[in-house]
């Protein structure tokens, strides 16, 4: 079956990838081929996520997927075309967050960071440290953090600013 192009979601396309031209993929796979998420993700393909984009299709920015990315920037240095795949990827995330389609995984983590500083929870972890002679772990000023987030545009809620 072949898939419609929507011209108008497209152009769009086009528009908010500026500075980097998608038309010029010609869907080699190199970017999935290198890429080391896709190669543990089955399902994770940047090639797909870029077809999606020159096609209009504009449920890439529901596509969980996305978010998989490690931003490594493998598949840019290799693009014969140098379609700069890896930022052609953050430019869709940033419409995504923009749209407010951004997975609740990556909303859980944010707000961990928000809150502590840190990525992974750390339960459990001083006992640990202790056990072993280290020091606890330092006590994060999120103040900063809370600031970036907010000039970043994340729609969480965020910390009260410290005075
Ligand atoms: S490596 Fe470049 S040209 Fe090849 S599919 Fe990926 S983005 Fe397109
Ligand atoms: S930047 Fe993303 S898509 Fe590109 S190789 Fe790295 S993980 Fe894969």
């Amino acid at each position: 079956m072949t898939e419609k192009i929507d011209f108008a979601a497209r152009k769009e396309f086009i528009k908010l990838l500026e500075g980097h031209d998608v038309t010029k993929c010609f869907q080699c796979g190199t970017c999935t081929a290198c890429c080391v998420v896709a190669r543990f993700a089955g399902n994770y393909n940047p090639r797909m996520i870029i077809l999606k984009a020159l096609r209009g299709s504009t449920d890439v920015f529901d596509d969980e997927r996305l978010w998989l990315c490690g931003s490594c920037h493998k598949c840019s240095e290799r693009c014969p075309e140098k379609v700069d795949p890896a930022e052609v990827l953050r430019k869709i995330r940033e419409e995504a967050l923009r749209r407010g389609t951004i997975p609740q995984a990556i909303c859980s983590k944010v707000e961990l960071i928000l809150k502590t500083g840190f990525s992974l929870e750390g339960s459990g972890s001083d006992i640990l440290r202790k056990r072993v002679g280290l020091q606890p772990l330092s006590v994060i000023d999120t103040g900063e953090i809370s600031k970036i987030a907010r000039l970043a545009g994340l729609n969480l809620p965020l910390r009260e600013e410290k005075k």
